[in-house]
């Protein structure tokens, strides 16, 4: 059985707002306010949401890019919270991202070359020639060629460029890797490419991915298992199979309705998801998606869900299954 490799405990990244004369703190924005989910060796969990529901904030929080307000990230038995600036340098070896815009996260001024053996140089890794040797070896299992390695980022499609920060993310051989909305800006007949490419190297590596990204259908085949996120908080949270089989929160269920299906004989339900997310600084009373909820009851709107264990191994932040727990236990 696998070993966990992450352990995410109550996490939290709570930005303040200033405002007035005296420029003192007015508010704050929870962007993440309370996660807990584990990953294991070799497997993959996807965070889904909108944009501004704080996916990307628990991948920088993971990282330890933005300090946490609160709560630990345990990462191969050490906890990072607790480690200095300079071990957790060190922990990046292991924990490497890849990101949305491979352009923007690409020096343009750096050749290739330069640009893959920069992890090696920040972390003291190799000779001049074993570098150059390494940079060779990832070019080819992302299917580029050495020749590459001369070559500067505007040169390339975006989703060679995608595959070069692929490469990058793998030289210092890492076990995990956060993946930060990596197809979006790619076409669709990219993204397959890329998938397929993210797939064969976690195979090929043993590598652990989180998975960041706003389309429930981009990580259906990638996800072991996968976490929708609301408002900072995770509202659904079970194994790939079950969460696209069995859904049950209202807002995985109307995310999953917009997933277009490639067989135009097979009908499903749309459920639409009427409005926009609420502003994170204001986020609503009770729940925070009743605003938006079609099933929403006098409760939602007063008292906030947990997250609880509906079935084995699925949970669920929605008051309907409180409900249904209460009835049932009676
Ligand atoms: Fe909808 Fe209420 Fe469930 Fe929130 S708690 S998702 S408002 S039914």
């Amino acid at each position: 059985m696998s070993k966990t490799l992450l352990q995410v405990h109550n996490l939290k990244k709570h930005f303040p707002i200033y405002g007035g004369i005296l420029n003192k703190k007015v508010g704050e924005v929870k962007a993440v306010d309370g996660l807990t989910f584990s990953v294991k060796e070799g497997e993959t969990l996807s965070l889904v949401g909108e944009s501004g529901c704080g996916k990307s904030t628990t991948g920088r929080l993971i990282m330890q890019l933005i300090e946490p307000t609160d709560g630990s990230v345990i990462f191969e038995d050490q906890s990072l919270t607790e480690l200095s600036k300079k071990q957790v340098r060190l922990t990046r070896e292991r924990m490497q991202m890849i990101f949305q815009d491979p352009y923007a996260s690409l020096n343009p001024r750096h050749s290739v070359q330069k640009i893959l053996e920069e992890p090696l140089i920040v972390h003291g890794i190799g000779s001049k020639e074993e570098r150059k040797q390494r940079v060779k070896e990832m070019l080819e299992v992302v299917g580029l060629s050495s020749y590459h390695a001369k070559r500067y980022p505007h040169q390339f499609s975006g989703g060679q460029r995608q595959r070069i920060g692929i490469a990058r993310a793998l030289m210092t051989k890492p076990k995990l890797i956060i993946a930060d909305e990596p197809v979006s800006a790619l076409d669709v007949s990219i993204q397959a490419q890329v998938l397929n490419l993210l797939q064969d190297l976690q195979k090929k590596f043993q590598l652990t991915y989180i998975f960041i990204a706003h389309d429930l259908g981009v990580v259906r085949h990638i996800s072991k298992s996968v976490a929708v996120m609301y408002l900072g908080r995770i509202v659904e949270i079970a194994d790939s199979e079950t969460l696209y089989n069995g859904a049950l929160h209202p807002y995985t269920k109307a995310l999953l309705s917009s997933v277009p299906i490639p067989d135009p004989t097979i009908q499903k339900e749309s459920i639409p998801l009427s409005g926009d997310l609420p502003d994170p600084s204001k986020p609503p009373q009770g729940c925070a998606f009743h605003s938006r909820c079609e099933a929403c009851m006098d409760v939602c709107k007063t008292q906030k869900p947990t997250l609880m264990e509906v079935e084995k191994d699925h949970y669920v932040a929605c008051h309907l299954y409180e409900e249904d727990k209460q009835f049932n236990d009676k």
